[in-house]
């Protein structure tokens, strides 16, 4: 079989090269989204806790409301009680003595109806608290959700745009040497998407070492493939560039 020349080869790489960058950056984009989406769901369940806390700071207020209305009331049926039996009493000091334990206990009752009121405020306020809390994640949720859509939107575009670029990639690798093509494959799965690079003003593209002038010269020839000798990229100059 004949063999195709390296410097087309090299070209055909580098055209390769400007396809498969994109490939890689919008490949790795789209790997990252599931775990974004998850991130933002995370975060929104985060955001329930102000509700929950809202919610439990109204019922211990409404517990206390209940708890200070079941005393109240049983005051008050002491108060009935006693008043039953003021008529019973005898001697002007027994009575004297249960008006005041009367009045005592109404006093009480008056402190706890004060403080009722006081919890019935509070009630309102929380309850007020609890109504602002779940309109904010109302909105935060409206927001995680367009958020979401515009995810998935733009991993659909990715999707589309990859198999675009998959078929441009199938119009140019069957024109190429097996050997080379599945050397600068390798490279570019350990290179993070950048297998061949130009030299820059001596020095790789990728890794920005200097070149020794041997490489140079090596590689301006164009009659093999040479790799940096620190990041083991494949190394090109462009045509209308001057190297010395
Ligand atoms: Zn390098």
């Amino acid at each position: 079989m004949e063999q195709k020349p390296i410097k087309e080869q090299i070209g055909l790489l580098i055209d390769l090269q400007v396809i498969d960058g994109q490939i890689y950056a919008m490949s790795k984009e789209k790997a990252s989204m599931p775990g974004y989406l998850k991130s933002i769901d995370a975060a929104l369940e985060l955001k329930k806790t102000n509700i929950k806390q809202a919610e439990e700071n109204l019922k211990n207020i409404q517990l206390k409301q209940k708890e200070k209305e079941g005393n109240l009331q049983q005051k008050e049926e002491q108060i009935k009680k006693l008043q039953g039996q003021l008529y019973m009493l005898k001697t002007n000091k027994e009575y004297s003595t249960m008006l005041a334990e009367i009045g005592g206990v109404k006093a009480d009752n008056s402190l706890i109806e004060e403080d009722i009121i006081k919890l019935m405020d509070e009630i309102e306020l929380a309850k007020k608290r609890m109504s602002e809390e779940k309109e904010i994640f109302k909105t935060e949720e409206a927001n995680t959700q367009k958020e979401k859509e515009i995810i998935n939107l733009k991993s659909r575009e990715i999707e589309a745009k990859l198999s675009e670029l998959n078929e441009k990639r199938n119009t140019i690798t069957p024109n190429m040497e097996k050997q080379i093509l599945s050397r600068y494959e390798k490279i570019l799965k350990n290179k993070d998407g950048l297998a061949i690079v130009h030299i820059e003003e001596n020095s790789c593209g990728g890794c920005h070492m200097n070149l020794p002038p041997q490489v140079i010269s090596e590689v301006k020839l164009r009659e093999d493939i040479v790799v940096c000798g620190s990041c083991l990229r494949i190394l090109y100059i462009e045509d209308n560039v001057e190297i010395n």
